[in-house]
């Protein structure tokens, strides 16, 4: 609408018009001028589609920010660069899922920290890098499972250490030595204690079947403060969920991912929403009620294939009804939608305006190019890096955090693993220099990837316990080398 330079999840040629988010909020337009009548001839999937391609849209979920345009699915953030679905954060770049963090970089769901790099599922840690499962920890590495622990290096289960290297008490001489011999501030010393920490934390150190903190009947992983929820992954403060993912404050749910942070209740897939009370197939759908096929829609009620409303009540396909006619017809719709085998099913994929390999149904589903294109999705080419004139292999980088000149900034760097370039931001590379970190030499993309691959898949193995031969559901599967214990197990070798 106003014709500026904006940033959007949604690419150029996408067939809807974008508006950015001060347009989209504003009064100089009308959603309701592109809504249509329901054409009782037509099945209702094609209207919504018809709708969808031609209501403007959102370009980018990103309110109260400050300093933070590159942020999807954020609210309240300040200098942030490249995160995703982070909230309250300050000073954060290329992390998803967190909140309440400062200076984090490379970070996968961590709350309440300062100075992580390359952490995940972490809470309440400060500087500290390569943890996974950790909470009030600071200046620890290459970890998992450690709770109340400060100068720990390769350590797994442990509670309130301090100078502890593979899970043995050093002095704190000897800690300091062991450390500043590996070399972290270079790149092939990372790399090698990278190695270590996945090839010796497995081989020396148990792990729990499932990672539940104060949890009452649930099956599912890493999830804290929950009941009864049943195949559900990373979920917090939920209960009566089935087949959920990131999912907060959700209650009596069910398929549903990434709902958070206002509660909401009796949802059937919805995903990207919140605060919602009684809606079935809805993305992005903030605070709303009785929803039904609906996207980008806030404060609203009553709904039926709307897009792009704000505190609307009982219209279908952007069109106002009074109600009683909006009861009749959305009966009638739903009628219609049961003989055509739509109703109750999730938005047909052809909705989609992203290319399956651009999407996260490539990391839990992934597919070749030609099966991609052969099962009928969508598939997207990277765009070239514009304006970069100057690239350097990325295996050319200098070794040390030292010797990379400030000059790097106006770089663009090529991808070892997918050839794509990538820059270097300058709060990035003062927090290398602050933390001593070498530069990455990976895109972030790809190193989001790289971390994402290493969560547990979200499936549930029937197993025995290491230790009591109980049997026992595990997100661990029977082929991988770790060593499984039940919570019982897990409790008495930890405590
Ligand atoms: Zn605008
Ligand atoms: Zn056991």
């Amino acid at each position: 609408m106003c014709k500026s330079n904006i940033v959007s999840m949604y690419s150029a040629d996408a067939q809807f018009p974008v508006y950015c988010p001060s347009c989209f909020y504003s009064d100089r337009w009308d959603p309701f001028t592109f809504g249509r009548e329901y054409d009782v001839r037509k099945g209702f999937s094609d209207q919504l589609t018809e709708l969808w391609n031609a209501v403007p849209h959102l370009s980018i979920m990103n309110k109260q920010s400050e300093n933070s345009e590159y942020c999807n699915y954020s609210y309240a953030n300040k200098n942030c660069y490249l995160t995703a679905g982070s909230h309250y954060e300050e000073d954060c770049l290329y992390g998803a899922y967190s909140t309440k963090n400062r200076d984090c970089v490379d970070c996968l769901w961590t709350y309440g920290s300062e100075l992580l790099y390359e952490c995940m599922f972490s809470k309440n840690c400060y500087s500290s890098a390569f943890l996974d499962h950790c909470e009030d920890c600071k200046n620890c590495f290459f970890s998992r499972d450690l709770k109340g622990c400060s100068d720990c290096l390769f350590c797994a289960n442990l509670r309130q250490k301090r100078f502890y290297i593979f899970n043995e008490q050093k002095t704190e001489e000897e800690f300091r030595r062991i450390l500043e011999s590996l070399q972290l501030s270079t790149f092939s010393g990372l790399e090698k204690a990278k190695q270590t920490c996945r090839i010796e934390l497995q081989r020396r150190f148990p792990v729990r079947a499932l990672y539940q903190v104060q949890c009452e009947n649930c099956e599912g992983d890493t999830l804290s403060n929950c009941k009864n929820m049943r195949k559900c992954f990373y979920g917090s403060d939920s209960e009566d969920c089935v087949y959920g993912m990131q999912v907060d404050g959700t209650y009596s749910s069910m398929d549903i991912d990434y709902m958070g942070y206002d509660r909401s209740e009796l949802c059937y897939q919805t995903i990207g929403c919140l605060g919602l009370h009684n809606c079935v197939t809805c993305n992005a759908c903030w605070n709303g009620s009785g929803l039904r096929y609906c996207q980008n829609c806030f404060s609203c009620a009553d709904c039926f294939g709307c897009i792009s409303l704000q505190q609307q009540k009982y219209c279908i396909l952007n069109r106002r009804y009074a109600k009683e006619d909006y009861e009749k017809l959305a009966a009638r719709i739903i009628e219609r939608m049961t003989e055509d085998g739509e109703w109750g099913e999730f938005f047909p994929t052809a909705l989609s305006p992203f290319g399956y390999n651009e999407s996260m149904a490539q990391d839990w589903v992934p597919l070749s190019k030609m099966e991609i294109l052969s099962r009928g999705h969508r598939w997207t080419e990277d765009e070239e890096l514009p304006g970069v004139t100057k690239i350097i292999e990325a295996a050319r980088l200098p070794e040390m955090i030292e010797e990379i000149p400030d000059d790097v900034l106006n770089w663009a760097i090529r991808c070892v693993q997918t050839a794509r370039p990538f820059r270097i931001v300058k709060k990035e590379l003062e927090f290398y220099r602050k933390m001593q970190l070498p530069l990455p030499r990976i895109h972030p993309d790809e190193r989001h990837r790289h971390r994402k691959a290493l969560r547990n898949p979200r499936k549930l193995w029937s197993r025995n316990c290491a230790k009591c031969a109980r049997e026992i559901q595990t997100t661990y599967s029977p082929d991988r080398p770790e060593t499984i214990f039940c919570e019982e197990c897990y409790l008495k070798e930890v405590y």
